[in-house]
């Protein structure tokens, strides 16, 4: 295989070396090691490319896959290198000539192929991850069961239903949109998802939830499997299309940077090139389309209610989406206490799945967050990502730290009842 067609040679060029990016890069403040930075790994990638260093050399997958791909680096670059393209791509080229082990081979398979593909399979999945933590199940796995040990309670199925396929506006209606129910957040934050819909249909707006859709691929496209990424791309697109022309509003940021970017990843596939651009224009993160939706006269007064309250940028939705004012200005119309949380521009270390295939280096990422957190004087944090938010969870309960993990949706829909009540 030509080594040019595993990494994304033209990209890699744009780095002009000047390591503007190594103080931001969580796995460069880790190791100290120019290998472990956005800088050495494009090394890396050239040195791919250019047949140098063999693809399937071990040191080169490890630095691939200990990349958060949370695009930090992305935001502090000088010359715009498109990191999370180029992480995409490499991986994506290390797996077609690297074979990994049988159990990683197997939990691929079935993660990436069954699972997330299939409601039934995902619903099933959510049953037996709960039965294994009420069980005490989880605790026999060993390091296998760490994960669902020191995560927060899988919710009961009662929890996880779907959401219907139309909701109506509460009041005058304003429009509609059309929202992503989403593959993990349907399992593990469907009080999200309500919370989402009630502020959406309380403001004014019909919201379609097309049935039948379970992932939009973030999850293939971040772990190298872009062929599964664009099945599951061209599958979101029919669904939604199904919607009309309305906004596509998304809950989870690390599905909303993934479907902008749609584009991008099909744009070699001349049959769906224009549907994909046409897609991805429509789609909006939950804070971007409240906060220049709000009713101007809306004015919540939520004080202290859920406790002071710090916003940590999920990575995806600062660098990956440039979207940073838009979900304070959501807080600040609710009228709720807040502080700022130092660095929150930082990755918390969850990054997908990342936090179950690489635990330990997961939670020395999140170090630096708790203590923020710690020393900031806020009682709750608010994210906007499922997997932000299940690592804050479980990082902040192992810390011993007692706080709340909200999302800006439920906060929003705590000051729109509250003001209803008034
Ligand atoms: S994506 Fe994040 S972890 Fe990866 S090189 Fe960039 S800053 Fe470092
Ligand atoms: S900041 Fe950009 S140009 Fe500079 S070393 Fe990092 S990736 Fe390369």
């Amino acid at each position: 295989m030509n080594p040019q067609e595993l990494v994304d040679y033209t990209k890699s060029l744009d780095c002009i070396h000047c390591g503007l990016c190594l103080r931001t890069c969580p796995t460069y403040q880790l190791t100290g090691a120019e290998s472990s930075s956005p800088r050495g790994r494009i090394y890396l990638m050239r040195a791919v490319a250019e047949g140098e260093l063999a693809a399937t050399a071990p040191e080169y997958r490890e630095e691939l896959d200990f990349c958060l791909a949370c695009r930090h680096c992305e935001s502090v670059c000088p010359a715009g290198v498109r990191f999370g393209e180029l992480i995409e791509s490499a991986r994506s080229g290390v797996e077609k000539v690297q074979r990994r082990g049988f159990l990683a081979r197997t939990a691929r398979r079935i993660g990436f192929g069954t699972v997330l593909r299939s409601r039934a399979w995902l619903s099933l999945t959510a049953t037996s991850m709960r039965l294994a933590q009420r069980t005490g199940a989880a605790r026999l796995l060993g390091k296998f069961g760490r994960p669902l040990v020191e995560m927060s309670p899988v919710p009961p199925k009662s929890e996880r239903a779907p959401l219907p396929a139309t909701t109506p506006a509460v009041g005058t209606r304003r429009g509609e949109v059309a929202m992503l129910e989403g593959c993990a957040m349907r399992e593990l934050f469907g009080r999200v998802n309500r919370a989402t819909v009630e502020v959406l249909t309380g403001i004014g707006f019909e919201t379609k939830v097309p049935q039948g859709h379970v992932c939009c691929g973030a999850l293939h496209a971040h772990n190298g499997d872009l062929e599964g990424a664009r099945e599951l791309a061209r599958t979101t697109i029919e669904h939604f299309e199904t919607t009309g022309a309305a906004p596509v509003v998304v809950n989870s940021a690390g599905c909303g940077a993934h479907m902008k970017a749609y584009a991008h990843l099909l744009k070699d596939d001349a049959a769906w090139r224009e549907r994909a651009k046409a897609f991805a224009a429509r789609v909006q993160d939950f804070s971007e389309f409240v906060a220049a939706e709000m009713p101007p006269d809306f004015s919540g007064k939520l004080g202290d209610e859920l406790g002071i309250l710090a916003y940590d940028d999920p990575c995806h939705l600062c660098h990956g989406q440039q979207i940073r004012a838009q979900p304070r200005t959501v807080l600040e119309r609710c009228g709720a206490t807040r502080v700022e949380l130092p660095d929150s521009e930082a990755c918390c270390g969850s990054a997908g799945i990342y936090s179950m295939l690489r635990p330990d280096d997961s939670k020395a990422v999140f170090a630096k967050k708790a203590a923020a957190f710690r020393n900031c004087g806020a009682q709750a944090l608010v994210t906007a990502n499922p997997g932000c938010h299940m690592q804050w969870e479980a990082g902040l309960a192992r810390e011993g730290v007692k706080a709340r993990v909200l999302h800006v949706a439920e906060v929003l829909a705590a000051a729109l009842r509250k003001a209803r009540a008034r």
